[in-house]
């Protein structure tokens, strides 16, 4: 079975996505230190406890996730839901490997790329072609529809390709051919994605004034899921170690309707 070595494969990672070009909110590459041999990896969206049993019951020694631990602002002690998780994970010697913006931006195997080849949206590039980028770390992508569609239709296809259905605000006949888009929780960012003039904006969540925002302007909102609009990239994180490393890499849904 092949193997590599933990650390030459974090470091394969942080250069590969360019880890320390973000700011970020969790510390980014190896995030707790498991076994120094790497043989079989499970990824998954966030490294939740299921996700670490369901790892653990397949026979993993490292999992590779774009929601890991240790975020800003949050409660550092070690009690409750993260003693649980933090003890089984050093109980089964299992790496914690964690990108978080790093995947989100990436122009190959990023959330943003990967969801805009599920919808089949162009993604506007620049002269190198490297996907443009506005809003806060240029996550907020650009693009368009080679086939301009109505709303309505835009979101069945969200709906086919998630299999989530979308919420969806904004006339359902309006016709969509500019798209702005960011997965996850960037439901805050609309009003750039109004001010670059779009037709219809996508994220993950939704928050109340994106109801208003949608009705107000001529750019109409897509909530398609958190988890469901950032399970493409982690997944397509995981090809790539495969490919590269020959390590044997799954990818587990652990269903989230967030
Ligand atoms: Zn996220």
């Amino acid at each position: 079975m092949a193997s590599i070595n933990t650390s030459q494969l974090v470091q394969w990672l942080d250069n590969y996505l360019q880890a320390s070009r973000f700011k970020d909110y969790c510390p980014n590459g190896l995030q707790v230190e498991g076994t120094p041999t790497v043989q079989h990896i499970v990824t998954g969206v966030t490294a939740s406890q299921a996700l670490l049993e369901a790892a653990v019951e397949r026979g993993a020694d490292t999992v590779l996730v774009h929601h890991g631990w240790f975020w800003k602002n949050e409660d550092a002690r070690i009690r409750g839901m993260k003693k649980k998780r933090l003890a089984f994970a050093l109980e089964h010697d299992l790496n914690l490997i964690a990108y978080h913006l790093p995947l989100d931006a990436h122009p190959e195997v990023g959330n943003n790329t990967q969801l805009a080849l599920q919808l089949g949206l162009q993604q506007d590039k620049d002269e190198d072609g490297q996907p443009i980028g506005i809003g806060p770390s240029g996550l907020i992508q650009l693009g368009y529809l080679e086939t301009p569609n109505t709303l309505e239709n835009v979101a069945k296809k969200l709906c086919q390709q998630l299999q989530r259905s979308p919420l969806v605000v904004g006339n359902p006949q309006q016709i969509i051919q500019r798209v702005a888009w960011c997965t996850g929780g960037a439901q805050g960012f609309m009003t750039e994605a109004i001010d670059a003039g779009v037709d219809l904006y996508i994220s993950g969540e939704a928050s109340e004034p994106n109801y208003h925002y949608a009705l107000e302007s001529d750019t109409a909102y897509i909530g398609a899921g958190h988890h469901a609009t950032e399970r493409y990239g982690v997944k397509a994180l995981g090809d790539k170690v495969a490919a590269q490393f020959g390590v044997k890499v799954e990818f587990i849904d652990i269903n989230n309707p967030i």
